[in-house]
Formats: C-alpha cells, structure tokens, sequence
C-alpha cells in the first residue's frame, strides 16, 4: 500500500460499510474492507474502491469471532505500517419480542456489534498508539436511543457501542485518538429489505429514508482533520427522527 492514510471498514462489502469505504477512497485512503460471507459483494467494493482512486483489500471472518478476528487483524497488523482510521460498522439484525427471543439471536447481534467492536477496536488502537494518532468512528443506530419494539438485542448492542466509545474517548483523548459514534435512522439498504418502508416513511419528518452515501459522508468528516476537536460524539444521520 501507498503512504496515503488507511482506513479498515469492517463489513464494507455492501450497504453503508461500502458507501463508507468508497468515500474514505475518494478522499486519500487506502482501504481494507471485512466482510463475512459475499464474496462477489465484497469484490464489486474493491473494484469501486479503484474507481474511485483507493487502493484495497477485503478480510472474510467474522467480527463476531475472537480467535477469527485476531488471526486476520494480526496478520493485518504485521503488513502495514500504519492504520489511520477504523470504522466498526459490521452489524445484523434479529429482530423479535424479547419474550420469544431465541438465546442465539440475542447472541448473535450483540456478539457482531458489540463484540466486533472489542475485537477489533483492541488491537488497533494499539497500532495507532504507536504514532499517537487516529480516529475510530462505530456504527450505532437510532435504535439504541429509543425502544424500538422487537429490537431488545440490536438495542443493547448499539446502546453498548454508544457507552463503549464514549469510556474509550475519554481514555485515550490526551493520545491523540478521537472516538466517535454515529447513529443513522432507516437507510436504505439489504437490512431494510422487508421493512414497511411507506409505515417508516410515516415516522421520519423528511418523510423518506437516508441514502447510504448520507451516513458516509459524516463518517468522512468525523475521521478528518476537520473534526480535530470532537469526540466522544454522537452524531444522528435520521432525517429529524427526534
Ligand atoms: P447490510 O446488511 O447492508 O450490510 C452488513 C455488512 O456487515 C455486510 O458487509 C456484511 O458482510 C457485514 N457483516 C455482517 N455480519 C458480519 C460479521 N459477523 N462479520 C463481519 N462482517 C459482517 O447492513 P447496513 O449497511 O444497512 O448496516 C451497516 C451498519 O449500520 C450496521 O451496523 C447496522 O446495524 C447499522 N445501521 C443500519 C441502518 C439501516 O437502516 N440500514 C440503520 C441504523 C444502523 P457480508 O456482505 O459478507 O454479509
């Protein structure tokens, strides 16, 4: 990789991880994606990454998976020299009343959200220790701010996020890594796939769903230069949601 800065966008295979990672590559990143499963998915990101001047490279495990996560990231680590910017975006749904909660998918969502962030934030905030720089943006969602029924565990998950990172700012503020969170509201993308998007429409007072670029593009700011004196910060991408 090029001395351009680099950014590692877990989950950047589709929706708002790869909007993510394409709008880091247009603005002086070189990008690693994480994905779990979609291959093609994650190749389509790699080649827009080039179109849009990055150069790439895309890791498959699960986020979720300690021992997964570690190979990959230590294997990561070794070969680069640098890493400028996180984005712990990797994130899953499934939905359900708490009451008929299977145990598995109360696992599950917080173990890719909530446990991806521990598994990789972890050790690469070590690496940008060393230099004394960098910015760590996770993925939360309007979900975590209000009760959103059937969303017990996609709540606790991103609520965690939010109360992780806000800890993690303050412990590292006078270490040059800033720590922030943004919280998007419906965003179009596979995850809405099955929503009753003209009922959500009704809750949102844009009165339509975001695009994945509009999340991206916050992202893009909170990881800058331009944001040198924010963190700790939660920033809502929800078209006025509250
Ligand atoms: P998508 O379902 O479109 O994409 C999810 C991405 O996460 C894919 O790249 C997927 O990889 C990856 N992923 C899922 N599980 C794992 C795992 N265990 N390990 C590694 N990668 C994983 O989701 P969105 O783009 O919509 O969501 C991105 C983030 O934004 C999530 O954290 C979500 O909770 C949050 N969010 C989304 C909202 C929305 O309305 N869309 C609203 C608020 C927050 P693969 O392609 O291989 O499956």
């Amino acid at each position: 990789m090029s001395d351009r800065k680099i950014a590692v966008v877990t989950g950047g295979s589709r929706g708002i991880g790869r909007a993510i990672a394409l709008e880091l590559a247009a603005n002086g990143h070189d990008i690693v994606i994480t994905y779990k499963a979609n291959e093609e998915a994650a190749a389509e990101t790699l080649r827009l990454v080039a179109a849009a001047g990055g150069r790439g490279e895309a890791l498959k495990f699960d986020v979720g998976d300690p021992a997964a996560a570690e190979a990959q990231i230590e294997g990561l680590l070794a070969r680069l020299a640098r890493i400028d910017v996180l984005v712990n975006n990797a994130g899953i749904t499934a939905d359900g009343l708490f009451l008929m909660m299977p145990r598995q998918d109360w696992e599950a969502v917080i173990d890719t959200s909530l446990g991806g962030f521990y598994n990789m934030t972890k050790p690469i905030l070590r690496k940008m220790l060393r230099r004394k720089q960098g910015a760590i943006v996770s993925i939360a969602s309007v979900s975590a701010l209000v009760g959103n029924r059937g969303q017990a565990n996609y709540a606790a998950a991103k609520a965690g996020l939010i109360a992780a990172s806000r800890v993690l700012a303050a412990e590292v503020a006078r270490l040059g890594i800033r720590v922030n969170v943004v919280a998007p509201g419906a965003i179009e993308t596979d995850m809405l796939a099955g929503f009753p998007l003209d009922h959500v429409k009704q809750l949102i007072p844009m009165g339509r769903v975001g695009r994945p670029e509009e999340v991206a593009k916050v992202v893009r700011f909170l990881c800058s230069d331009d944001a040198s004196y924010i963190t700790g910060q939660v920033v809502s991408v929800n078209g006025g949601m509250f």
